[in-house]
């Protein structure tokens, strides 16, 4: 069952959103050569109490960041540590915070100093999948039309899509139905209604789609070892389309 928010959740879901977005744009200009990703969760907790919502990771199964903190060829998950972001690196920070028992969830990619062209290439395609994806988020579309629409965009410019994890819908659990896969044939899965809001979220890769787990059980890197970009946006499905609750 995906649960169809009322315009009184929806408002609530807006405040989550808000505040999600109000953390990404600090952290943003916070990413530079020799900070570490724990002074990241750090200020990022901070913020998200001070917006007055809680950090909605934070011990969700064990995890013990505020944020997730992808370095490189880290995918997703990534554990927030003193391991300091230097030149060239990217970043993926994905933020999720609660508020009046709502959830907001979002991430981007960020570059540390000066980046390869590979580098801001990928994080490039990575973003316009997740634009794409979004502009089929519309009452009558079905699912897998956004799941398509990312698929499409990544592959047509010969990166591959992580298909080990998908985006999901949201509210008042982190994660609620439907499963949103990053690829798919247009025109199944269930109808798009007015209310539903999902998290939708590309994790594009340079080389192969293959991931795995590392021993730390959350930080999930690709096997080939080259890079990964991970953007996402809480969106409700509106009458007049699209709104996306988390835009920075
Ligand atoms: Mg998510």
């Amino acid at each position: 069952m995906i649960e169809l928010k009322s315009p009184s959740q929806l408002e609530r879901m807006r405040e989550a959103g808000r505040i999600v977005a109000k953390v990404i744009e600090m952290l943003k200009k916070e990413v530079r050569p020799g900070i570490t990703t724990a002074e990241l969760d750090e200020m990022a907790g901070e913020k998200i109490r001070q917006e007055g919502g809680k950090p909605a990771f934070k011990g969700y199964r064990g995890f013990p960041g505020n944020i997730c903190a992808s370095v490189n060829e880290e995918v997703v998950h990534g554990i927030p540590s003193r391991r300091k972001l230097k030149e060239g690196d990217i970043v993926g920070l994905d933020v999720g915070a609660t508020v009046e028992g709502y959830f907001g969830d979002a991430a981007v990619t960020v570059a540390v100093g000066q980046i390869s062209q590979e580098a801001a290439d990928l994080m490039a395609v990575t973003q316009a999948a997740l634009a794409e994806g979004i502009a089929f988020a519309r009452p009558g579309n079905r699912l897998s039309d956004i799941s398509h629409a990312v698929q499409r965009t990544v592959e047509s410019r010969g990166y591959s899509v992580v298909r080990d994890f998908v985006g999901h819908g949201i509210g008042t659990e982190l994660h609620e139905p439907p499963q949103i896969p990053n690829y798919g044939k247009p025109g199944f899965g269930p109808v798009l209604k007015e209310g539903m809001v999902l998290a939708i979220e590309p994790m594009v890769n340079q080389g192969g789609a293959a991931v795995e787990v590392l021993a730390d059980g959350w930080t999930a890197v690709t096997k080939d070892r080259k890079l990964s970009a991970h953007f996402e946006h809480t969106v409700a499905v509106t009458e007049s389309g699209p709104e996306i609750l988390t835009r920075i």
